[in-house]
């Protein structure tokens, strides 16, 4: 990174030379104060730049009563100095209407600092501010911008994107890439060309916050001036609107009528010097409609932010409806692995599972334990007789029934074929017992309805039983011991209980 200008513009990168007339003009300013006489000689010899010269000096900027048809007229109306200016704003902003293509908006350029020097003007004449050299300083003060982007016009687009995407200004961007801004370049060019110190010293203070003295007056302007240009030709027209307004109304006593006067003002005077200077003067709206429409700006950043919060909203709603739904489609699997398909009881393996940690709990806080193992008597009869549709209704009824026969916390499973197990946590073997002869009662009473038929059937039940406080059982001891106590209901005749 270069930290001084003057090394940094050498052979490779030239400071651009001012043009030939531009030269002259200085030249002759400094060899002898107030030489009308010389400056005229220069411009004349260019009548095209002097029928333009004489144009702004009958133009509403310095609001001459009556019209002026030559330089010596207009020299004694509005002074040496302010025609010198004019000139050499003229031949400046003439010689720089080339750039190579890319980043830079030339015309946008000349737009901003055009109407910078109107306001810079206009502002002056408006708090009696004497500075004749402020409309060329108003125009040349961001020179600097230009020169740097002749200087690297590759870089230009990064370091905007650099203060667009950082929030920073200009010159922050710039004194990180090379260790001076474009004031300091305007400066620099601007010394070197030869304009007077004085002149060059109030644009290289243009964007510090200056306060309200004598010296820094025209300073002080000029950052003013420049922010009102950027209303008309930039963005953030309101912020910088609010910002005009605040310094104009405390430190120059204006009203905000005034103010808005005042832009208003420099946006007419703006559009007619920007046609002298041949240069497009775009959209110069008044005030009022610029700010009506950033507030519109404003209302539909608002409302796209309302829009975003909504759409944030629907979206929560969408994956939390996406969460219950897989939610579901989990419990519906587990349902698929642990639920009979037939009977919608829970299946073999559930009832493995689910025996294991019951019994396990049970073991670990010797609490009773009970299990019913329970058999449909001459089921194949059934399916003999009916069919084994009329089977599968049978299994399915019987299976309703026994789940409205218990309580929520026993668990009913189809062990097998026609076998169903009742799992019974905290229940001892009595309690097994009088819920045993309560199911197969209630089998018992149950007529299932097929086709014209109804279908009885009555169940056996072996119960195994085990309170956990002496005697430890596995999970196949209880199998065992409900399947004997099983077998021997059917041995004493079906549809009883055994134990
Ligand atoms: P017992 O009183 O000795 O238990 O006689 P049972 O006829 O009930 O016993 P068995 O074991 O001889 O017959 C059971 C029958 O249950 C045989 C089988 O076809 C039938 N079965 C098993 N699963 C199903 C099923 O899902 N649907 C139908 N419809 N029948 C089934
Ligand atoms: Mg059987
Ligand atoms: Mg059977």
């Amino acid at each position: 990174m270069t930290t001084k200008i003057e090394e940094f513009f050498n052979e490779d990168i030239k400071l651009p030379s001012p043009p030939g007339v531009a030269l002259k003009i200085l030249e002759a300013v400094r060899q002898e104060e107030n030489s009308f006489d010389d400056i005229a000689k220069i411009i004349m010899v260019d009548p095209a730049l002097t029928a333009r010269i004489l144009k702004v000096a009958n133009s509403s900027l310095f609001g001459l009563p009556n019209p002026v048809a030559s330089l010596s007229q207009a020299t004694s109306l509005i002074g040496t100095n302010a025609l010198k200016n004019v000139a050499l704003s003229f031949v400046i902003v003439q010689g720089f209407q080339e750039v190579p293509e890319g980043s830079l908006d030339l015309t946008l350029f000349w737009q901003r600092s055009i109407i910078t020097a109107v306001a810079a003007e206009t502002l002056a004449g408006a708090v009696g501010e004497k500075d004749s050299d402020i409309f060329v300083s108003g125009l040349l003060q961001d020179i600097g911008t230009l020169v740097l982007y002749l200087a690297e016009p590759d870089s230009f687009a990064a370091l905007l994107d650099e203060q667009r995407i950082g929030n920073i200004t200009a010159c922050e961007v710039e004194k990180k890439r090379y260790g001076f801004d474009h004031t300091d370049v305007s400066y620099y060019l601007l010394t070197t060309w030869g304009f007077p110190e004085e002149m060059c010293k109030t644009i290289r203070r243009h964007h510090s916050e200056v306060k309200k003295d004598i010296c820094c007056e025209s300073a002080a302007l000029l950052g003013i001036a420049s922010k009102i240009a950027t209303i008309y030709h930039g963005m953030n027209a309101a912020a910088l609107s609010t910002d005009v307004h605040c310094t104009l109304e405390a430190s120059y006593n204006l009203s905000p009528e005034q103010v808005t006067e005042l832009i208003d003002i420099v946006g007419g005077k703006s559009r007619e010097i920007l046609e002298l200077f041949t240069i497009d003067p775009g959209e110069i709206k008044p005030l009022s409609q610029i700010m009506q429409e950033a507030n519109e700006e404003l209302g539909r950043l608002n409302l796209s932010y309302a829009q975003v919060v909504l759409e944030l909203k629907q979206s929560k709603l969408n994956a939390d409806k996406l969460a219950l739904e897989l939610k579901l489609a989990n419990d519906r699997l587990r349902d698929l692995a642990y639920r009979d398909a037939l009977t919608g009881l829970f299946n073999h393996r559930y009832f493995k599972d689910i025996m294991e940690s019951e019994l396990e709990r049970a073991a670990r806080y010797q609490h009773p334990f009970s299990l019913i193992l329970i058999d449909i008597d001459f089921f194949k009869k059934v399916n003999d007789t009916f069919g084994h549709h009329a089977g599968d209704q049978v299994l399915r009824e019987v299976a309703d029934t026994l789940v409205k026969l218990l309580r929520s916390c026993d668990i009913v499973a189809r062990y097998g074929g026609e076998e169903f197990a009742i799992i019974l946590p905290e229940t001892t073997g009595c309690s097994a017992r009088i819920l045993s002869q309560r199911v197969r009662r209630g089998i018992e009473q149950l007529g299932v309805h097929y086709d014209t038929h109804t279908i009885q059937v009555t169940i056996s039940c072996g119960i195994a039983s085990c309170d956990f406080t002496n005697t430890k059982m596995t999970l196949e001891d209880f199998i065992k011991q409900s399947d004997q106590a099983l077998y021997r209901a059917k041995g004493n005749g079906r549809n009883r209980v055994e134990m």
